[in-house]
């Protein structure tokens, strides 16, 4: 069977100045990165503000599944179908990680007939954005580390810097390290983390930066250590958000490609939906709805979690409104929702199907709790059934839930387009009442709470001494007003990874908050979140090679 890179790779591309040219971006507003990438001008992307935004669609799944749902792929899919129906559109989407492009996970560029390219050069390299934001990350851990060496004026206390080193690299060695070993002109020897860059303030920041000027203030308001009297260290006070807005300048403007398709799709940054919020930038997301009628965008992980996150967090901060929410689910995740092995997902089964719709339920009642119209769109994979389809249907029927059918995988846009009817109808409706969950002004545990049983169906949260010790302290210092970023697993809707489906009558256990002040969240931390992962035995570098013409094979 063809590979997403060999069906990639026999399509012909057009010349991103013509893709650019289709969407109403003129030639000098595009700043060409070889032959398929180029960024968009600043200045142009200044002249359409006071143009009226288009429909902002939102895609998001159920809790992921090993069996994976097709949430990228399904964007690029409803993307193109919408544009086969004669809709001005462009998708949104985040930009790959190197660490799990060489691990587990392979790219994040769609799958099948449903793919954004040159998908190998968007997975390795790309324009260079998370290279630079990691130069940025480290230009400041660098910086701050000089202050102490030359006398530490500001009296920072080396045991409270938050700020770390960053790389994008899967590299389980550098989740503890000690740093400024040797003597004298080293430094002093303290420990210290790498984050995976995708997990780093600073790409959080980045991602919801307005422009060069907010990006700015963002980074200078960032707390990255205290001093002795807890008072905070940022890095307005060591002179550094000006460099690093430097390193920043060039990668702050979105990137355009084109899916299989020829639709137009701006790729731009991609913080994890853990420790952060799990989408692209709101440079890439505003500039679109500003270009086009639709623009179909991604949340990561499920509803409850980076679909929360798209609207509690990025909607809030930049004034965004989605007119609908398209739930991604697959028969083979339902399934094993339901507790069906991995191994058994070809053997036909409607009743497993039936139960593992109630985790898709909850992920769709999660979005309702917006006021979002929500559509069900079911990822089709060649073994599927009808049988398994009617089960789906009578069990989402209850609920008075549409699920439609797609094949755009195998089918590219035609395969998408009775997802893209239902769209369209959901949002000419204008059915969608948008508002975030909770207030800014609620209190931070009660902002915990209403998730944990308006998103999750448990029953409440509870704080360790430290938690709850560590929220009095961040509201004592101005920053309850802030909305809460939930790391926690994201397999379950509770704090226990191997519990599937919807469980009920569950607490979540919060363990530690810690400020991100640059991006304006509070993450709480429910369970261990790795900032740094790890490779397989087998990782996915062990296939991937350059051939005798030169060409890349192995990315996925
Ligand atoms: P997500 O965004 O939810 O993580 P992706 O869209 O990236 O998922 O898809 C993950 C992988 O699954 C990709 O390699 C893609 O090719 C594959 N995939 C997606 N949809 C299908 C499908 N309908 N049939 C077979 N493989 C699929
Ligand atoms: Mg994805």
């Amino acid at each position: 069977m063809a590979t997403d890179l060999d069906i990639a790779r026999a399509a012909t591309l057009r010349p991103i100045a013509d893709i650019a040219a289709a969407a109403g971006i003129p030639a000098d507003a595009l700043i060409p990165y070889g032959r398929y990438k180029g960024k968009l001008d600043f200045g142009f992307i200044d002249t359409l503000q006071a143009r009226p935004d288009g429909a902002l669609v939102l895609v998001v799944g159920i809790s992921p599944t090993p069996a994976g749902e097709g949430k990228t792929t399904t964007t690029i899919g409803l993307g193109d179908a919408l544009r086969a129906a004669g809709k001005r559109t462009m998708i949104a989407l985040r930009e790959p990680s190197l660490g799990p492009c060489f691990g587990q996970k392979g790219g994040a560029t769609g799958g099948g007939h449903a793919q954004v390219a040159p998908m190998d050069e968007i997975n390795l390299h790309f324009t260079g954005d998370f290279h630079a934001i990691t130069s940025a990350n480290n230009l400041l851990a660098a910086l701050l580390d000089n202050h102490l060496y030359w006398g530490n004026a500001l009296g920072v206390d080396p045991r409270k810097i938050a700020v770390q080193r960053a790389i994008d690299m899967n590299d389980r060695s550098l989740r503890e390290t000690v740093l400024g070993l040797g003597h004298g002109a080293n430094g002093a020897a303290r420990e210290q983390r790498f984050d995976i860059t995708v997990a780093s303030e600073v790409m959080a920041v980045f991602c919801l930066a307005k422009n060069l000027d907010d990006l700015q203030t963002r980074l200078a308001r960032m707390v990255i250590a205290e001093r002795r009297d807890g008072s905070a260290i940022t890095p307005a006070d060591i002179n550094a958000a000006g460099a690093m807005t430097a390193l920043l300048r060039d990668a702050l403007q979105p990137n355009l490609v084109q899916t299989l398709e020829g639709t137009a799709a701006l790729v731009h940054g991609g913080p994890f939906a853990n420790i952060a919020h799990g989408c692209n930038s709101v440079m890439a997301t505003s500039t679109a709805l500003k270009l086009a009628d639709y623009v179909v965008t991604e949340a990561g992980f499920g509803a409850d979690l980076g679909g929360e996150k798209f609207l509690d967090i990025k909607c809030r901060q930049a004034g965004l409104a989605p007119s609908c929410a398209v739930v991604v689910a697959t028969m083979r995740a339902l399934k094993m929702h339901a507790g069906t092995a991995k191994a058994d997902l070809g053997t036909p089964n409607p009743s497993a199907v039936a139960e593992g719709a109630s985790n898709l339920r909850r992920h769709v009642a999660a979005m309702r709790a917006f006021g979002l119209p929500v559509i069900v769109a079911i990822n089709g994979f060649l073994g599927d059934t009808e049988a398994e389809r009617a089960a789906l249907r009578a069990a989402l029927d209850a609920d008075d839930i549409t699920a439609v059918f797609c094949t755009h995988w195998a089918d590219g846009s035609a395969g998408a387009a009775d997802l893209a009817r239902a769209v369209v109808a959901a949002t000419e409706s204008k059915a969608a009442r948008f508002a975030p969950l909770y207030p800014d002004d609620m209190p931070i545990a009660d902002k915990l709470r209403t998730l944990v049983r308006r998103i999750y169906g448990g029953d409440d949260i509870e704080l360790t001494p430290k938690a709850a010790k560590q929220i009095a302290r961040l509201e004592a210092r101005g920053y309850g007003s802030l909305p809460v970023c939930m790391a926690k697993t994201q397999y379950s809707f509770t704090a226990d990874p191997a519990r599937r489906g919807a469980p009920t009558g569950f607490t979540l256990p919060i363990r530690e908050l810690r400020l991100s002040a640059g991006a304006g969240f509070v993450v709480a931390l429910a369970g261990d979140i790795l900032t740094m992962p790890g490779l397989p035995r087998i990782p996915a570098a062990d296939s991937i090679g350059v051939n005798e013409a030169g060409e890349i094979f192995g990315i996925f």
